[in-house]
Parts: structure tokens; sequence; C-alpha cells
């Protein structure tokens, strides 16, 4: 038995936690157990559940690797990730992702649950087995051919429909192809004075409108995945205010980053490391995603982590591969950008990084209550502390943070999944 002594759960007041056999057995003062976890300080969270994660495996184990991506998640204070399908081979079969839920498992460092492809191939051209992946040992319930937009209204009509048999949802990367070809960096004043390609915003508020009118009218769930803009929040509130079944996600990067950032690095311009699908976009942008955020117009937040060797990144902006990692900074990222701002508190960041994601996912075990009966999937986080990132310290294969010489606040002590430890101290177990 673990007894973790004097954790504030939810920012609240100090409790004991005491896990026998994987669940919470009871919360109060004074308790005792084999094991103690000293909390003092420390805020008690239902482990957090990422929507949106690139793990790489199969393909590109030079850039990720289950084992490492799950590792990052871990220390980043997550139970479980859905790991995304633009792998190679695609995750387009029951083969692919029962392969990629195997190797999460053997990992142990947290829940994987693979996304499935909506199209074969991620080709825009013809369903992939959604009802096989459905039913393989990987139970998908979210789709996606995240990468790339399902671009054809009728394949994306079908995909909507098809999902609702085993109530799946699709999860679209909202970027209408033709609108964005060649496209680098938000289409406005900052990619005018850099001369690179505007990436314009309609080209995501295109797709979002489309997708929420398909979805209303064939009765299924929409996911939109990182909204980025202004006018995309303004179409979600709408379709939410219309009954619909949509629901949305914004990644840390998008809270707190701007298309500025290209311009006025700390290294001069045309630093790649900004470069990101959807771009980074402008402060009114910004503004408004933290506002959905704290409002529920956006359910929750999603890392995209998006790791890339150092090859694909230091080089000339347009030949540079789009992406940052975000596992093991997001919850410091959303702290500085929700809660330090007054736009969340402690209750409100379970509820966006934990609860909602695990319910749109449809994970059963993941995003419980902190209370008697639940499965201890537990996050220990220390509010208090600010420190400089050190990319050089993280566990991901990868390197290609955007907070390098930020100062960020708080930092995860403990991760434990269903009552087993997998960061302690700060330090994988
Ligand atoms: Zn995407």
């Amino acid at each position: 038995m673990i007894v973790i002594r004097n954790a504030r759960i939810l920012g609240g007041e100090p409790r004991d936690i005491l896990i026998a056999n994987g669940l919470i057995s009871e919360i109060g003062a004074g308790l005792g157990g084999d094991t103690v976890i000293e909390a003092d300080g420390l805020i008690a969270l239902p482990g957090l559940v990422d929507l949106h994660t690139h793990l790489r495996e199969p393909g590109r184990e030079d850039a990720e690797t289950v084992e490492t991506g799950t590792r990052a998640a871990a220390m980043g204070g997550f139970t479980a990730v859905h790991a995304m399908a633009n792998t190679s081979p695609v995750a387009d079969t029951a083969g692919v992702v029962e392969q990629v839920w195997r190797r999460g498992q053997e990992a142990g460092h947290c829940d994987v649950h693979p996304v499935g492809a909506v199209t074969s191939g991620l080709e825009g051209k013809h369903l992939a087995e959604l009802g096989a992946m459905a039913d393989s040992q990987a139970r998908v319930r979210v789709f996606s051919d995240d990468g790339k937009c399902v671009s054809d209204a009728v394949l994306m009509r079908r995909a909507l429909e098809y999902v609702k048999a085993f109530d799946g949802v699709v999860a679209q990367h909202a970027q209408e192809p033709r609108l964005t070809e060649g496209a680098q960096l938000n289409e406005g004043e900052v990619s005018g004075r850099l001369g690179l390609t505007g990436w314009p915003a309609v080209a995501e508020e295109a797709i979002i409108a489309r997708d929420c009118l398909l979805a209303a009218h064939v009765g299924s769930r929409l996911h939109v995945c990182h909204v980025s803009t202004a006018g995309s929040v303004e179409i979600i509130r709408w379709a939410k205010s219309k009954g619909w079944n949509v629901t949305a996600e914004v990644t840390p990067h998008h809270l707190l980053l701007t298309d500025s950032c290209a311009e006025a690095s700390p290294v001069g311009p045309y630093n790649p490391i900004y470069k990101v699908n959807p771009p980074l976009r402008t402060q009114e942008d910004v503004t408004a995603l933290r506002e959905a955020l704290a409002d529920g117009t956006i359910d929750c937040v999603a890392t995209d982590h998006a790791p890339h060797p150092v090859e694909d990144k230091e080089t000339e902006w347009a030949a540079a591969a789009m992406g940052m990692i975000g596992l093991e900074t997001a919850l410091s990222v959303v702290q500085e950008a929700m809660v330090e701002t007054g736009l969340l508190d402690w209750a409100g960041v379970a509820d966006r990084m934990s609860v909602r994601p695990a319910r749109i996912g449809r994970l059963a075990g993941q995003g419980l209550p902190l209370e008697p009966g639940s499965p201890a999937n537990i996050t220990l986080y220390d509010p208090a502390v600010r420190t400089p990132v050190d990319p050089t310290a993280m566990v991901s294969r990868s390197r290609n943070t955007p907070y390098e010489g930020l100062t960020l606040p708080g930092r995860v002590v403990a991760t434990l999944l269903r009552g087993r430890p997998t960061v302690l101290d700060g330090k994988l177990v």
C-alpha cells in the first residue's frame, strides 16, 4: 500500500491518499501505508490524457519510439496518450494499431491508445479499415488523418457515418489543401515582412465550418484538432450552441506563442523551431484561444507532440519539418498561459487535460475523479518552482522544443499509473 501524504487535490486543502491494488482506497488525514510519498505543497491531479501525440513508431524511430515517447509522457504527468496514425506504415489496419498498442503495453510508462487513419495510407481516396481497427485489441475510437486533412467532403461524410456504429469520433486536421499550397507561416504582417508564403486562417476555418455542418447532418461526433484561430473559435461556439456533437482541442504552443517568434527569436529571424502546422498565429488569436479554453468552447489541451531529428529542423525555414515536442512542458505552459492569468483554476486544468480528453477518447479508466474506487492515475505537481527550459534534460528522443531559453513555472514530481509510480522525485522510475 502506498500513501501520498499532504497532497492538495485539485489545489484544495492537504489530504492523504491511500492506494491499494491500483485503486484509491481512502482519502483522509493521518493515513498509513508501507510506502510513503511526501507531497507537501504539491497539487494532485488525475493523470493527464493526451488526445494528440506523435510517437513516430513504426518508421521514424530516429525521431521517437513508443518507449521514448511514453517516457516523455510520464515525465510530463501523462497516464494515457493517443498515438497518431501518420507512421510508416500508416496505422490504417488492425495489424498496425495492435502493434502500436502492444508496444505501449510492453513499455509500460503510460497507456497508449492508437489513433486509426481515416483513409488508407492517409491518401484521402478510400476509407481505411475503421471497423476492423475498432474491433481489434487496440479498440480504436479516435480516427484521424492528422498531418493531412480529409478534404474530400464525401469521404468525410462517410467516415462520420461509419464511426457512429462503434461510438467513434473523427478528429480532423482542418487545413484546406489548395489554400495552403507552399504555406509557411500565418498569413499576416509577419509573413509579409519575412517574405514567407502566408497560411491563411480561412484555410482552417472553412474546413471546420464544413465539418460541423456535416457532423450535424449525419448526427455524428466530430473532434477538431489543434484549433489555432479566433475565427475557428467562433465557428465551434456556434456549432455547440446548436447542440451539435463537436469537440475541440488547443495545443500548449498555440496558447503561448505567436507568429512574431519567427521574426524575433533569440537567435534571429527564420528560426524553424517555430515552424509548426497549423502555424503560430497572432496575439488576438492567442487571447481568443485562451478565453475559449476557459469557457469550455475548446474542450481540452492536446500536445501535438511532434518530434523531429536535428537535421530535419536545423535547416532553412522552407525546408524544415513542421512540428514541436510538447509532452514534457505541457502542464507548465498551461500553468503559465491559463493559471497564472487567472483563467483556469486547478480543477479547470484537471478538466481540460484529463477528464474531457478521456471522455472524447472514450477511455473508461482515465480522467476519473480522485476519490475512493477510482484507478490511482495521479500526477503530483509542484506549481511553486520556476526553471529555465533545458532541451538537453528532456527524455524525448528529439530536442525540438520552442521553449528553450524561457523560464516556465511548475514541475511534475511524480506520476502514478494505476498505483504504480512511473515518475518519482522528478525522475523516471
Ligand atoms: Zn495536425
